[in-house]
Order: C-alpha cells, then structure tokens, then sequence
C-alpha cells in the first residue's frame, strides 16, 4: 500500500497581469514503504513545487494528496510522517544553535521527549546513524563549524528524530562536493533499507537517480510524462525527451571516471519552455523530432507499456513507436 499519494494534482501560480504559471498539471505518483523513486527533470521542470505540495508547504490547486490513503491528516500529525530534505543544508539549520538543540527540538517537539538522558542517547544514536561518528565530537558544534556534507548529516539526523515514514530529498546532494554525493547516495539506501523508508529523490542528474533509485519518473514542464522500473526506463526510454535526456547524461558503465560521470549531469538540452504560457497539446513538441499535429492539439494520455512503464507519447497512441526505438537524435 502507498505511503503517500498524489492523484491528479495540480498546482498554478497567479503571477499578476502575465496571467498563471502552470507549474505541475495532473501529477500522480504513489510512494511505497522500502521504496526510492527518482523525480527527475529539468529547473522549471515542476520537481520541487511537486515536492513542497507533496509536504504540504503549498495547496495543491486541485487533486488531493493522501497519506496513509487519507486526505485529513493534521499538520503536525502529517510531518511526523512526512520529512523533506533542502537543497541547502545550511539554510535548512539555526546557525545560532548547536547540533544538539537543532535535534533535541525536533524530538521535543514530535515525541515530547523530555527526560535530558534519553535526549542525549537519542542525539548520539541519531548522529550515529547518520555517520557522524564519535557522535561526541559533533553534537556541540555549530553549523558555520560543519562541512557541507556534514550539515546535510545533520539535517537528515533531524529528519529521522521525527520518525518518518516518507522522507522527500529536494536535490540533497546538488550543494554538496562531488566527493561526497556517492556517500550521501549510499546513506539514503540504507536508510531505506534499515527504515523501510518511502523515499522521493528529487533530481536534475539522472545518472544519481539511476544509481540511486528503484523507480524514476520524469518530469518536462510541469507534466510527468514517463515512469517506471527504474532498469527498464533507462534501457528502453520510450518518451522522446527521456531518450534525449538519457543519451545526454554519462554513462559510468561506460568506462569514464566513475564520479565524474556519475554526477556531470546532462544540462546541455536548452531551455525548457515559460509556464506562464505554456504549448499547447503536448508541452515537448517544440523541440520534438517526431512531432505529429496532434501533438500540438491535445495533451498526450499516458499508455501502459507493461511491467509498470508507461508514457504520455502520442507516438504510442499512433503505432509509431519504433520511430523512436531506432533513431539517436539531439534536441
Ligand atoms: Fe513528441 Fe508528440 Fe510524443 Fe510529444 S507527443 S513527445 S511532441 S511525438
């Protein structure tokens, strides 16, 4: 049974005069326990807007997001529940406070921990866990005294103090040196593993998500628009942009230098389309190679490709889905 699910969610921006910016349409995802999908896509993309509704930090403009197969879940009863991980590590802990208070407040505020030795052993087992080890040499420091790496451990130990079930990474390692994210990486999969953690890894670097994760969903301005098995995905895109944005990302398998070409991401496809108005039909054809007129009439529906995979591709619609198997093509 999915932890959280969002079923048809929207999410729109009035932006004044200039009208709306349709930053998520029909998003539908499921996160199961034990299970990391990788939410990938481009800045603008509507990744991180999906994120914070999934959070609860934005209404969704319509759909619903259940937790636990329920809408009504309280606030706090909901972010005991749900944790979501920042980008910034430093922006996301009170540089005026130690380690300590940063996940003491967390335990006080979520499980009314108040006994002052079980506080302790709980930050020390929760830095522990989280690889700050000797713990002791850790809890008493400010965040200025912290590396990068170091303060992201910090803000997943505070993260786990509440006990989650579905933990949501907004591109947790994008800030952190290259020298570090493999470890990052290794540390979400055992939480995953020892948790039995819902995890959405959210992304612009599809080679983190294809060692990372279980399953990936791909995003193109605002629509998901292809998802599945995360081995099947990357073998056989059966989107165009997928295609596009796989052939663009190094392949580490491929002999390169495995954290170079785990983490050079593919930046390299030009700029994806304004939401405020955004085309018509299916929001790629401006830059699709297969491009059709109804591609510019109506949004593609999604087709079932078997095991899970599917697509929004009128090409699928259309019997013309080999086109894609056999051409490499650049936007
Ligand atoms: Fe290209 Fe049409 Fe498929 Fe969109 S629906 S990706 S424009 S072929």
């Amino acid at each position: 049974e999915p932890v959280l699910e969002a079923r048809d969610v929207a999410k729109h921006f009035p932006v004044g005069r200039r009208g709306v910016v349709r930053a998520v349409e029909d998003a539908t995802l499921a996160l199961l326990p034990g299970r990391i999908v990788a939410l990938v896509g481009e800045s603008g993309s509507g990744k991180t807007t999906l994120a914070r509704v999934l959070a609860r930090f934005y209404p969704p403009t319509s759909g619903e997001v259940l937790l636990h197969g329920r809408a009504g879940t309280g606030r706090r009863g909901y972010h005991s529940d749900v944790q979501l991980i920042f980008q910034d590590p430093f922006g996301s802990l009170n540089p005026l406070h130690r380690v300590r208070y940063n996940l003491e407040r967390a335990l006080r505020l979520h499980h009314r921990t108040r006994d002052r030795r079980e506080l302790e052993r709980q930050v020390l087992d929760l830095l522990e866990r989280v690889s700050l080890s000797p713990a002791g040499d850790f809890v008493d420091k400010f965040p200025h005294e912290l590396s990068g790496g170091q303060r992201q451990r910090v803000v997943i130990a505070r993260a786990l103090a509440v006990r989650p079930k579905v933990l949501l990474g907004d591109e947790p390692i994008s800030m952190l040196d290259v020298s570090i994210r493999l470890d990052m990486l290794n540390l979400l999969a055992r939480l995953r593993d020892e948790d039995g953690l819902a995890l959405l890894y959210i992304t612009h670097d599809i080679a983190s998500a294809r060692y990372l994760c279980d399953d990936i969903v791909v995003m193109y301005a605002g629509r998901m628009i292809e998802g599945g098995p995360k081995e099947d995905v990357i073998a056989r895109p059966r989107h165009p942009y997928t295609k596009l944005l796989i052939e663009s990302s190094p392949d580490p398998g491929r002999g390169e230098d495995d954290r170079a070409a785990l983490f050079d991401g593919a930046d390299e496809l030009g700029e994806p389309p304004s939401l405020v108005n955004p085309p018509a039909g299916c929001r790629f054809h401006p830059r699709c190679p297969f491009a059709m007129p109804e591609c510019e009439q109506s949004p593609p529906p999604r087709t079932d490709l078997g095991g899970g995979h599917w697509a929004h591709c009128w090409l699928h619609q259309k019997g013309r889905a080999g086109d894609l198997a056999s051409t490499t093509h650049a936007a």
